[in-house]
């Protein structure tokens, strides 16, 4: 199959043209000025907000004046992630495209068909002449990647229609009609540095080769975190010795499960074998415990020059203990949703600050409702506030958007997937954050919905899109503009 011959070709001839933007989250002028030029250069009306959202309407084809007004949605940014052996700067260069069997890949980079796809569809439906649809309005959002500001700077305003078809999600047969909101817990322990005794043996501990993932959508995959098994290790220790903790370096973003990290820690040079004994016991243990989901999983010793402060061992008990204690994974499974997620906490990471010499933990909780959100949080503090923390404190955080059991909207596109592929289509939430959950807030009456082809290995170079799906979905989303 060539390039030039992907069905649909409109939609595909539109993601070519999509990718010769660049258009990194934070940095999207070009590809907002890109759809300005395009929405202006048919004829249609066509705005930017004052953060850089972009939306181009189209009225109606004759005769379907009367449908309710529709908005389509997608981002205009991307992640861009690359391999390390791979020249490629972002900032100007197209993305290279390839097929393969079913699958358009990208070489060595992230392929932006998140949300890159979603965008291409909603420009081929504006520049068609040929497909029936009511008032339609194409929202583009800016930095959905990074912090959702373009959805969440939007004013209440910006957008006009009756109901929305989010097109930025990744599994084709499933429609999206829920997802989770969020907030980030932090505490700072204190570490108050006091001296280590003469004869004590310096070590680190790491912990490396875990699965990671994203801390919504991979939270019930029962991978192993990395500062669980850490933190772990070091309270088995403290109880059988007089352990100090040196240092500790563990996890890394606060929405991603934690794949590495290690601690520095002395005791007593007469304790240095039961030490590494314990660690391949833990280890044994671990891998049979995560036989499957952790196939790379190590834990390692190795010896540092000896350390002459370390911090004040009450405080380090106490703090490993909430940190053993401290909720990790999945809290509550939905009631309404068999075998969806419905409330998590993930314990992101755990690092000495130099500058502030205190030890910074942060933690992030989802749910689809908000009081469970903020009861979850609460839990979090809980553990922290007993365990001495000097500051605890959760953020504003991100709506979720609430199932709505009365939508129309939810119940054409169900009764829509049906009539084209003969089953239904899977209905569910997704346990991570969408724009839709900031417009949820903004605007109350909107009837939403979010679908889209199926993507895989999304926000790496792995991204890949299966071929076959957009046109699918893209089936799917005319005839669903059609009978709305
Ligand atoms: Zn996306």
């Amino acid at each position: 199959m060539e390039k030039e011959n992907l069905q649909p070709k409109l939609v595909f001839d539109c993601f070519a043209e999509v990718n010769k933007v660049p258009r990194p989250s934070k940095h999207e002028d070009a590809m907002a000025e890109f759809l300005v030029r395009f929405g202006n250069a048919l004829g249609l009306p066509t705005k930017t907000d004052r953060v850089g959202n972009v939306a181009i309407s189209k009225p109606a084809t004759p005769g379907l004046e009367h449908l309710p007004g529709v908005i389509l949605q997608s981002h205009m940014d991307m992640v861009c992630e690359k391999n390390a052996d791979v020249e490629f700067d972002f900032m100007k260069d197209p993305i290279r495209t390839y097929i393969d069997g079913d699958w358009l890949k990208a070489q060595g980079t992230t392929l932006g068909a998140d949300d890159g796809i979603g965008v291409a569809m909603q420009m081929a439906i504006l520049k068609s002449t040929d497909i029936a649809h009511g008032p339609i309005q194409c929202v583009f959002t800016r930095d959905e990647e990074t912090g959702l500001s373009g959805a969440e700077g939007m004013g209440s305003d910006f957008m006009e229609g009756q109901y929305l078809i989010n097109l930025d999600s990744e599994d084709e047969g499933e429609i999206f009609v829920s997802c989770a909101g969020g907030a980030t817990t932090v505490a700072e322990f204190p570490f108050t540095r006091a001296a280590v005794p003469a004869g004590y043996y310096t070590a680190r501990v790491t912990v490396r080769g875990l699965t990671g993932g994203h801390s919504g959508d991979d939270i019930n995959k029962n991978r192993a975190n990395a500062n669980k098994l850490l933190v772990r290790f070091l309270v088995e220790e403290m109880g059988k010795t007089a352990l100090r903790l040196i240092d500790i370096q563990s996890g890394g973003l606060h929405n991603a499960i934690p794949r590495e990290g290690s601690a520095v820690i002395a005791v007593p040079a007469s304790f240095r074998d039961q030490l590494s004994a314990d660690l391949n016991l833990l280890l044994a243990d671990a891998r049979k415990e995560f036989a499957v989901t952790e196939p790379d999983l190590a834990m390692e010793l190795s010896t540092e020059p000896a350390a002459t402060e370390g911090q004040e061992p009450d405080e380090t008990r106490r703090m490993l203990l909430a940190l053993l204690a401290v909720h990790n994974g999945v809290y509550a499974m939905s009631q309404s949703i068999e075998g969806f997620v419905a409330t998590s906490s993930n314990l992101a990471s755990i690092r000495l600050q130099p500058d502030t010499g205190t030890v910074r933990v942060v933690t992030s909780q989802r749910s689809s409702l908000l009081s469970d959100r903020m009861n979850i949080s609460a839990v979090v503090r809980a553990a922290f506030t007993l365990g001495g923390a000097l500051k605890v404190e959760t953020g504003e955080g991100y709506p979720g958007w609430e199932t709505n059991p009365d939508s129309i909207l939810v119940r054409k596109a169900v009764e829509s997937y049906e009539r084209l592929f003969g089953h239904k289509p899977v209905v569910r939430g997704i346990h991570a954050g969408l724009e839709c959950g900031l417009f949820s807030v903004k605007y109350p009456h909107l009837d939403m919905v979010s679908f889209g082809p199926t993507l895989r290995g999304v926000h790496s170079p792995d991204e890949r899109l299966l071929i076959p799906t957009v046109q699918m979905v893209w089936d799917h989303l005319l005839d669903l503009l059609k009978s709305i």
